[in-house]
């Protein structure tokens, strides 16, 4: 099949608006005949069966969880981008466009970032005008914040709680059209196949997660707001429900994969402490626009912290390396997450982690302490204020910006952030790969759609800090609202979708027949151990480092594994009531296929890409060559390289990377 992702013709910067001028539009009055599912409500889906619903179309929203306010978007700390320049520090949206695509590694698809860029304004619009309580200056205007790849300030925060914030807004907006009978909302159904009726997708089968009833939905078209599948890895920053079973059912009824192996590495997680664990957390990047990453220099001293005889706070600057600082001098420690997280994981190789495991470095706040701290001081008429004063009003201020994040820390790690540095190490964070959709947001299936971080289109092979909130926004409130209206336009005579045709009798029938093997197998092995089993085969051999010999290796354990499974999986309980593993075993059913696409794609990229080094890429003294093929895919947006985006150029001289240019339209 040849893949056609229908980008309009024209420059770059008209793409999107001519698109609008020119489509097919539905009306008021026809809308009202037109069933739409959502099958997630996170930021993509809730905002999208929102806008949907508040439009006129009759939307189903499913979700896992027992409401759209505990879907996994609400654990996001940092913030959300957008390209208003209140800064004034010369953003636009040609510049947000342009970090975002060279954040990705040239690997993103353009038309689809310029629209992105240029419709996040409108986000935080939208979102102050339903009363999300984004941080504001002394002034009372909306602040920003910095995030790594990037010169400028253009992310809007909520303190360290964006995401909820942002899902408390959309969650108002969904329930105003729940209340309207306009969305009717599934809390607690699982979407376990889709429904292709006559090369359309017409219906989901979804299971009762509370009884275990297996049902039947129709509708005109389908969207997929399923969020991402990091949890492939079993540790991730993801929350634990996150899953790829949506988007791997439609893949298996014919929605192309893109991208499966390109994850985000994020640097700043808390260390992992054991083999018991079950979760990961994210410390959030903004930390690194006040915090200073850094190991010992001297082997001795690593050695001394690792074994309790010295303390962090006891090196003096000297004897540290500012590793970020010292390699990257114009961005420092807001490098990209792949490039702090490669240089964390080198520093940890080469011996200089700080922890028993060896898997840590320093993030540390004693240089905002005391620059803040000063600054307050001058601010409150303070003369020769003591060192310990000075702290003190630091503290305070890092207190308002970070305070929830602090206390987190504190919570699992039992040290205090604000007289220790905090220790640091990368971890799995986020999903690039997803569903293929083209320029409608529209997968190869016809009227299956995917959105969020569910689509792979946005992001190429690395995604810069808060824009996955901005993206999750825009394409539920301001692109599919139009793009879908576009395919639906031709449906507006259909009626009501039957789901007593043989289609949906045959999805149902498989999805009833998974479920009662799973629960009559009676094997040795739990659902988690499969996962865990999984897990560590995708972060040793498909994750930030990986040669082909081990990604062959690797598929050959996945697929071994998958077989185990399937012989000696046990389920307890029964299928008819609330059964948490029963519903896991579909999910890891799911991602032991998912990990073997994952290493193919890996094996097939004979090259070095975001937070991914290919290890036979080394020179013969030892030093890992990168290869990338820059993609240019409308070369004439890169002639005039701003002067100040010097990073992949510090990078490239770094890193010793060959940089090998291929231009095709
Ligand atoms: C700890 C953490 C912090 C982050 N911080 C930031 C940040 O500061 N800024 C930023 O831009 N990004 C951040 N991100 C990334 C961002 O949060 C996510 O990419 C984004 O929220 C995903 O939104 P979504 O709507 O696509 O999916 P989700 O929020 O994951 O929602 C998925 C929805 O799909 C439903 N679902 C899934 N499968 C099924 C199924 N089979 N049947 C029925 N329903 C289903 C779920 O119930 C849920 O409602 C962070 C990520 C993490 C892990």
């Amino acid at each position: 099949m040849a893949l056609d992702s229908k980008i309009p013709k024209g420059p770059i910067k008209d793409k999107w608006t001519d698109y609008k001028n020119h489509i097919n539009l539905v009306n008021p009055a026809n809308k009202r005949h037109i069933d739409v599912i959502v099958v997630g409500t996170g930021l993509a889906g809730g905002s999208a069966s929102a806008t949907l619903a508040e439009l006129g179309y009759n939307v189903k929203a499913f979700a896992y969880q027992d409401s759209p306010r505990r879907a996994h978007s609400i654990a996001a700390q940092g913030g959300i981008n957008a390209a208003k320049n209140y800064q004034g520090d010369g953003d636009s949206t040609y510049r947000l466009f342009y970090d975002t695509v060279k954040g990705g590694d040239y690997r993103s698809r353009e038309a689809n970032v310029y629209r992105l860029a240029e419709v996040s304004a409108n986000i935080i619009d939208q979102c102050v005008a339903q009363g999300v309580p984004f941080a504001r200056d002394y002034g009372g205007l909306l602040d920003n914040r910095s995030f790594g790849g990037v010169l400028v300030s253009r992310t809007f925060y909520a303190k360290g709680q964006t995401g909820q914030q942002l899902l408390l807004g959309a969650y108002s907006a969904m329930n105003r059209q729940i209340a309207r009978g306009k969305i009717e909302m599934f809390n607690r159904h699982e979407m376990l196949d889709v429904v292709v009726v006559d090369g359309k997708a017409r219906g989901i089968i979804a299971r009762n997660l509370v009884t275990g009833e297996i049902e039947r939905h129709s509708a005109h078209a389908v969207v997929i707001a399923s969020g991402g599948y990091g949890n492939v890895y079993f540790l991730s920053t993801n929350a634990m429900g996150s899953n790829v079973t949506a988007g791997w059912k439609v893949h298996k009824k014919g929605a192309y994969f893109a991208n499966p192996c390109y994850t985000q590495i994020h640097p700043t997680c808390i260390p992992r402490s054991g083999d018991y664990q079950s979760k990961l957390t994210l410390m959030s990047e903004s930390l690194r626009n006040d915090g200073r990453i850094w190991v010992p220099k001297n082997l001795d001293d690593v050695k001394a912290i690792r074994e309790g005889s010295k303390k962090p706070t006891e090196l003096t600057e000297d004897q540290r390396d500012y590793y970020l600082e010292r390699r990257y001098p114009a961005f420092g420690n807001l490098v990209p997450r792949d490039v702090a997280s490669r240089a964390a994981k080198e520093r940890c190789d080469a011996g200089y982690g700080v922890n028993a495991t060896g898997e840590a470095v320093y993030l540390d706040f004693a240089a905002s302490f005391e620059r803040y701290g000063k600054e307050q001081a001058k601010i409150q008429n303070i003369s020769n204020p003591s060192e310990v004063k000075i702290k003190e009003l630091g503290q305070e201020i890092v207190k308002t910006k970070y305070g929830n994040l602090f206390q987190m820390y504190e919570k699992i790690v039992d040290e205090n952030p604000y007289e220790t540095p905090m220790m640091i190490y990368p971890a799995v964070h986020y999903t690039m790969g997803g569903v293929w959709v083209d320029y409608n947001l529209m997968t190869t299936i016809p009227g299956c759609y995917a959105i969020g971080e569910a689509n792979f289109s946005d992001h190429g092979a690395n995604r810069l800090g808060a824009s996955a909130l901005m993206q999750g926004l825009a394409d539920g409130y301001f692109v599919l609202p139009y793009t879908i209206g576009d395919y639906l336009a031709d449906d507006i005579r259909t009626g009501k979708i039957s789901t007593e045709s043989s289609e949906f009798e045959a999805a149902e029938k498989e999805v009833t027949e998974r479920i009662e093997f799973f629960i009559n197998n009676k094997g040795t092995h739990s659902v988690d151990y499969y996962h865990k089993k999984l897990g560590k085969i995708m972060w040793d051999k498909c994750g930030m480092s990986r040669n082909a010999e081990g990604l062959e290796i690797a598929i050959e354990e996945i697929s071994a594994l998958r077989k185990d499974f399937w012989q000696h999986v046990n389920v307890p309980g029964t299928s008819t009531e609330y059964n948490e593993q029963l519903a896991k075993a579909g999910r890891v059913a799911d991602f032991l296929e998912l990990g073997e696409l994952f290493a193919k794609d890996a094996l097939l990229r004979e090259e070095s890409a975001g937070g991914h080094f290919r290890e036979e890429h080394q020179t013969e003294d030892g030093e890992a060559k990168r290869i990338k093929e820059f993609q240019f895919v409308s070369a004439w947006e890169y002639k005039g390289e701003p002067k100040d985006a010097v990073l992949h150029k510090e990078e490239l001289a770094y890193e010793n990377i060959e940089v090998k240019e291929r231009s095709y339209k």
